[in-house]
């Protein structure tokens, strides 16, 4: 006869969750990290373990895929975890191009760690076709972009490199994390991979680190990137998921409105005469607006530099004056941010040292102006 099971054994079952009707409006939080096994060996959905796909994950990779044109998205633990997993996706010998105003991480990572697996890297003014041409050898397998660039928010015409990748079948990377898709699709542009850090505008309120990679085509390159995530293991947790995923819901009403105010700002400080220039791809004086009105859609982005008139101390002092705007790395959230960037990409940087980034958050824009105007009084 069965005896009734102890204490111990009756709290473990009791909280069970044997529930299957329930229909939530918003998404619930799968924190579990096993499922259970059917009697014939299969998994619900293919749920197994957590690392290897999980509920939360799966929604939000389905959801970026389908906002960036791609067939399929991984979802990774950072940012620098996806740019990673493109990186591992090569081999000993390969040959990438990368440009020289990039996400400052990505040289650190290129010659702290790639190097020493034998990775070829050139680096490259992006906006300049000439030299990325010039840059290509026998063994390029790989172009990296980012557009807007960061900081200096140079912009790079996707389609006209995707003429160069394709005559030399060369894969496309595109960093698509300033723009979001709300503002430009790479993928739909002909390149071949668009990664984003979801830490920025995805999560929207610097409460999460995430990254993706979304590809074109779930093709064998694919396969290795899905590999990459299982067996490498960078995977985000059900709740960074959760939020990343929340934040979606409202990326474009906070990414269309930061950017407007951002335009809006960007002309003021144009015409400031303690600002010495504006690197905003929205103004006519950008070197390649054109570039920007045919690759990219309801705007130009929240995100801008400013060259303050002087030297590293006049730029410093007019972060500090701000009073909206905190001084703090990263972007693409909620509330707006200042930063100097050379103090952050240290001594081996090109950034100028009298450069502060700015990122525009849902502040009213007349607040943000009258702060600017304060601080450079
Ligand atoms: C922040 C950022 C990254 C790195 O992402 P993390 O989530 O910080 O790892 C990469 N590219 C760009 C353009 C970024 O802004």
């Amino acid at each position: 006869m069965k005896s009734k099971p102890k204490f111990e054994t009756r709290a473990i079952k009791s909280i069970q969750s044997d529930l299957t009707n329930v229909k939530p409006v918003s998404t619930p939080i799968y924190l579990s990290s096993t499922f259970e096994r059917n009697p014939d060996g299969s998994y619900e959905d293919n749920f197994q373990y957590s690392r290897g796909d999980n509920p939360n994950r799966r929604i939000l990779e389905n959801s970026i895929a389908q906002l960036e044109n791609g067939e399929v998205c991984f979802a990774f633990s950072s940012g620098m975890a996806a740019i990673s997993a493109i990186l591992q996706s090569l081999k000993t010998g390969d040959h990438v191009i990368l440009p020289d105003d990039a996400y400052y991480n990505i040289y650190a990572l290129t010659t702290d760690v790639f190097d020493r697996w034998g990775l070829d890297v050139t680096i490259v003014d992006m906006s300049d076709l000439k030299q990325v041409k010039g840059a290509i050898k026998d063994n390029t397998v790989m172009i990296w972009a980012e557009t807007p660039s960061n900081p200096q928010l140079k912009i790079t015409d996707i389609q006209e490199l995707t003429t160069i990748t394709k005559t030399h079948n060369i894969i496309l990377v595109v960093d698509n994390t300033w723009p979001s898709p709300v503002l430009q699709n790479p993928l739909t542009l002909g390149a071949n991979i668009v990664m984003h850090s979801t830490t920025k505008y995805f999560g929207g309120h610097s409460d999460v680190l995430g990254g993706c990679v979304v590809l074109r085509e779930n093709n064998e390159h694919a396969n290795r990137i899905h590999s990459i995530q299982k067996n490498m293991g960078a995977v985000p947790s059900p709740f960074d998921c959760w939020l990343i995923a929340r934040g979606i819901q409202t990326l474009h009403l906070r990414v269309t409105a930061q950017t407007k105010s951002a335009h809006e700002l960007a002309l003021y400080l144009e015409a400031h005469p303690k600002i010495d220039q504006v690197l905003y791809p929205g103004l006519k004086s950008h070197p390649q607006h054109h570039i920007a009105v045919k690759q990219m859609k309801n705007g130009y982005g929240a995100m801008l530099s400013v060259i303050v008139k002087g030297d590293q101390q006049n730029a410093t002092d007019v972060s500090n004056k701000l009073e909206h705007f905190t001084a703090a790395t990263s972007l693409g959230a909620v509330e707006s941010l200042v930063e100097h960037r050379l103090s952050v990409e240290g001594p081996d940087s090109k950034t100028p040292d009298n450069l502060l980034r700015i990122s525009v958050g849902l502040e009213n824009i007349d607040d943000l102006i009258n702060d600017w105007q304060q601080a450079l009084k």
